[in-house]
């Protein structure tokens, strides 16, 4: 992106970043781009249909949770998402994950509808009925560099939920090493934003928002974070994993 927003500068003969900065000009020229860095193809705006029937996670994620979740707050973040990006000058194509890196150019709104509809719209592929288990081959590999075991990981990536204060979400995460990495951001903020504490691209989010799991299980949060284990959708972490190594 860097190279791009120099040759846009260059072409322009405009005065400077300066005048550029905080418009979205020089992202949504970024943006037109492949974004080849992320490996996923990019993401869009809109929210796409949620892969599976509201009540195909039960009994691990009620079907009223999931038609609430997906229909009321999920949309909601691709809404305000799409009013955001065209209030701040976002190009229509502009991949989300470029946004994203470069959040701290735009408001508060984008930040959190924009982190929100990325984060949602990952989280569902994350999950699977008749899925969880255990990841194999190359991922089971890259967890056991990381965490020693399978089950170190489960413990580090459970405490990282349970402890994030509030609202907010529990990733693993590969980053700019290629190495796997758990942690945790506030709010719909992930880690993908230029200001995130631990930075890289997600390959498993889960919700710890109440509006995820507060119907069910009320303030047992840790019940509803072991349960995630049982819908974990490996075989998508996979594919995520191997398009970016
Ligand atoms: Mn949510």
């Amino acid at each position: 992106m860097a190279a791009s927003r120099r040759g846009f500068i260059k072409m322009t003969s405009l005065a400077g970043a300066g005048v550029l900065a905080g418009t979205g000009i020089l992202e949504s020229c970024a943006g037109t781009k492949k974004n080849t860095k992320v490996g996923t193809g990019g993401m869009g705006f809109d929210q796409q249909p949620l892969p599976y029937a509201y009540n195909a996670l039960e009994p691990w994620i009620d079907a009223q949770t999931m038609d609430i979740h997906y229909n009321r707050h999920a949309s909601a973040y691709s809404k305000n998402l799409k009013e955001a990006a065209l209030a701040e000058g976002i190009a229509a194509g502009t991949v989300l994950e470029t946004v994203l890196g470069s959040i701290t150019s735009y408001s508060a709104r984008l930040r959190n509808n924009g982190g929100g509809h990325y984060n949602h719209e990952l989280f569902w592929k994350c999950m699977a009925p008749g899925a969880g288990g255990q990841p194999k081959g190359s991922l089971l590999a890259a967890i056991e560099k990381s965490t020693n075991s399978f089950d170190a990981f489960k413990n580090q990536f459970a405490d990282a939920a349970k402890t994030r204060f509030g609202s907010g979400w529990a990733w693993l995460i590969l980053n700019k090493d290629k190495n796997l990495q758990v942690c945790s951001t506030p709010n719909q903020d992930n880690p993908l934003m230029n200001n995130a504490e631990v930075k890289g691209t997600p390959l498993l989010g889960l919700d710890v928002w109440e509006h995820a799991y507060y119907l069910k299980y009320q303030n047992k949060r840790a019940d509803y974070i072991g349960n995630f284990w049982n819908i974990v959708n490996w075989g998508f972490v996979q594919q995520r994993y191997d398009s970016l190594i």
